[in-house]
């Protein structure tokens, strides 16, 4: 919707912004580098250009030529000026504020450093050179100048560099100059510096000074102006998103209120329940002489399932293709319309029960199948229809639609996937399933789960090698109840995973301790894929001490359809523990080759349906030899299921099925009426009594 788009909008508007401001401060950073760089530079330039003009100012006030006594003595302008007789011990006073600076007695302690840098400075006019000067406490920076030609009497001209003058002329360029002081310690405040060579290269002096710098005045006070405005700019689109989504919410709520007063399902077109509920106001039949109708509800099997796991997209775009589906189907004589999630309700003219019912059934079912890519739904898609006819029942189109309601529901407690007409006692059926799911949820806590364990036997020997733990449950009142008549309604809900878990808790700790026996458990693809289970199994063989391998997980096709590459997952994690995985009731689902194909398993079970059928169906005894033959080449145990005759035993034997479980050996029995060793080959209710008898005696 476009208010989905405006928000993502929004969220892209921030990313951008905080990208923006970040390549800003980046580009600002970096031109404020360069600035700086230049700034030192062009700083550099003046402070030596500064330096300069002294040294050229010394030299402008040296005298030309023969450096006359008599004529220095009488210079009266302030030359800062000294003379020195190399060949005297003491050297000359000078005039002007050199004679002053030489009676200083600090200067005077330094003369001999000046008559060293005499003896080193070239003689002749114009060879200046700095040297320091320094009175204790403080350094001074001098020029120094040797005057004269060979053979005359040389002299030497010092003057020290004026740099207060110095610092004043910089600071109207806005350079700030540190008067020298120190052994040169750097001043803190300082970013730029010079050095002044001596004579032998050595360094004499260092200036310091400080000038205008970008990128500190950028992270003082651009930096968090940004900031601010960024903070400021992602307020105002944080509450402008939210503005936004409100409205479309909104917008969504009224889109579906004026739907339902157009009457039409926006996702797929089809008409909705208000219109369903005026067309059946219209249609159904007052009186037995109207044109009869059929009300059928339609409920897509695994919707619930792609909707949980491949997403709401997913689950809405298996809506749409099944409505195709439906409305191509059902013909135009046909109302259809969609109720509200997976359930569709076609009101048809006529009445449809019995083998017509049935037909539409399967075409349906089929047309789903070959419609809807598996990739869509994850596995095939099937429905379940609920119908009641106005013959049959009469009443509003509403109670129509109640009782189609009913049937549905009926259908799918029949194992889905199929066509119920409603009859009267479905709704006591209904009611029997409500508590019954009410009890279940309360028998995983009470312990009222039971398990009974079946021997699977070694075929040729019929020796004991381990269980099949198969679940009851006593039931306060209703008695002991098996499987079939709980787990489907179990599988509905995420109740599955606790019974299962229970299930595989208590067939450890009964059969743990029953010698090197293994252990089959099943187990569910919803159960399979609950967090944590790879864990939860370790642990529970960690609990009672049962070694992995005794271990073996049994599942069904229908388990391998759920979230294929979980499933993968989880079972290569639980055999790389070392727990045997089987596949169970092979040869019964869809494409029980292709799983053979995508996953690994240590154990093929094979149908019993196969096995009962080897005396009557001619083509049993090949298909049950192909399929031994085909687990047996990719590296399989079997085991054959629903063994109930020596006939049996003797054929399976021979095909090359390793192991047997059926009532031959023994049925499911609690813990303490186990057969062990060896089951005989008697009649099962005999291995019962036997069982008692034995612990009688
Ligand atoms: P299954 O896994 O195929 O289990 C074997 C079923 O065949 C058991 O039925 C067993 O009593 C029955 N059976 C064994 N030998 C013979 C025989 O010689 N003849 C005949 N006609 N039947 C035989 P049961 O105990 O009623 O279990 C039915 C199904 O319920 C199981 O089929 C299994 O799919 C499911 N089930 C049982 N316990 C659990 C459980 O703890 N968790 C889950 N997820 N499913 C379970
Ligand atoms: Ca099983
Ligand atoms: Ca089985």
């Amino acid at each position: 919707m476009g208010g989905r788009s405006m928000v993502r909008l929004l969220d892209f508007a921030v990313a951008g912004l905080f990208v923006l401001a970040l390549t800003i401060l980046g580009l600002f950073t970096w031109a404020a580098r360069v600035a700086d760089r230049n700034a030192f530079a062009i700083e550099t330039q003046i402070v030596g250009r500064e330096l300069g003009r002294a040294v050229e100012q010394f030299r402008n006030d040296l005298p030309n030529g023969l450096v006359d006594r008599a004529r220095w003595q009488g210079v009266a302008r302030e030359t800062r000026l000294v003379m020195a007789d190399t060949a005297r011990e003491s050297p000359p006073v000078g005039t002007g504020r050199f004679a002053g600076l030489l009676a200083d007695p600090a200067t005077r302690a330094r003369i001999d450093e000046l008559r060293a840098a005499f003896a080193r400075v070239e003689p002749g006019r114009g060879h200046v050179e700095f040297i320091r000067l320094g009175p204790p406490g403080g350094e001074t920076l001098a020029l120094v100048a040797r005057i004269g030609r060979p053979g005359e009497h040389p002299a030497l001209a010092f003057e020290l560099v004026d740099l207060p003058a110095m610092a004043a002329a910089l600071e109207t360029l806005s350079i700030e100059l540190f008067p020298v002081t120190g052994p040169y310690a750097e001043p803190e405040a300082a970013n730029g510096r010079l050095e002044l060579a001596g004579l032998g290269g050595e360094i004499v002096g260092r200036l310091f000074w400080r000038g205008q710098r970008l990128a500190a005045i950028a992270s003082r006070q651009i930096l968090p102006a940004l900031v601010a405005i960024l903070c400021a700019a992602s307020v105002i689109l944080f509450l402008m998103r939210r503005r936004w989504r409100n409205a479309r919410e909104t917008f969504e709520r009224d889109l579906e209120r004026v739907e339902q007063m157009a009457g039409t399902d926006t996702l797929t077109g089809l008409p909705n329940r208000r219109a369903l509920f005026r067309h059946l106001a219209a249609v159904a039949p007052p009186a037995q002489t109207y044109p009869p109708i059929t009300v059928m509800m339609l409920d897509l099997d695994g919707f619930k399932w792609v909707n949980d796991t491949l997403g709401h997209e997913a689950g809405d775009r298996l809506l749409v293709q099944a409505a195709a589906v439906f409305r191509a189907e059902l013909g135009p004589e046909t109302f259809l319309a969609r109720l509200g999630g997976d359930e569709f309700v076609a009101v048809v003219p006529g009445e449809i029960v019995g083998g017509a019912l049935t037909r539409l059934h399967a075409h349906l079912s089929e047309t789903l199948r070959r419609r809807v890519p598996s990739s869509l739904a994850g596995m095939p898609v099937g429905v379940s229809i609920g119908a009641v006819s106005s013959v049959a029942e009469g009443g509003s189109g509403e109670h129509l639609l109640s009782l189609a309601d009913i049937a549905v529901y009926a259908a799918k407690a029949a194992g889905r996937g199929a066509a119920v007409s409603y009859d009267g006692s479905m709704e006591v059926e209904k009611a029997f399933r409500r508590s019954l799911e009410r009890d279940l949820r309360a028998a995983v806590l009470t312990r009222e789960l039971r398990v009974h364990h079946q021997p699977i036997v070694e075929a040729l020997s019929g020796k004991v090698v381990g269980y099949e733990s198969l679940v009851r449950w006593q039931h306060p009142f209703r008695g002991l109840l098996m499987p079939s008549e709980f787990i489907p309604l179990a599988e509905d809900t995420d109740l599955i995973v606790e019974i299962g878990n229970a299930v595989l808790n208590q067939a450890l700790e009964e059969l743990g301790p029953v010698g090197d026996c293994r252990i089959s458990v099943n187990t569910t693809g919803r159960q399979l894929i609950s967090p944590g289970f790879v864990d939860h199994v370790k642990a529970l063989l960690v609990r009672h001490g049962v070694a992995p391998r005794r271990l073996c997980l049994e599942l069904t096709e229908t388990s391998l359809i759920t979230d294929g590459a979980r499933v993968g997952a989880v079972l290569t994690a639980l055999r790389a523990h070392g727990v045997r995985i089987a596949i169970d009731d092979f040869g019964t689902g869809y494409s029980s080759l292709s799983y053979l194909m995508r996953f690994t398993f240590d154990t093929l079970k094979l149908d019993r349906t196969f096995i009962a059928a080897l005396d009557d169906k001619p083509e049993s005894p090949t298909i049950v030899t192909s399929i031994t033959a085909l687990a047996r080449s990719l590296g399989m145990e079997i085991v054959g299921e629903g063994v109930e005759t020596v006939q049996q035993q003797i054929f399976l034997a021979a095909a090359g099925v390793t192991y047997l479980q059926g009532y031959l050996f023994g049925r499911p029995v609690p813990l303490d009426r186990l057969v062990r060793g060896t089951a005989p080959l008697v009649p099962a209710a005999e291995t019962a009594t036997l069982g008692k008898t034995q612990r009688a005696a």
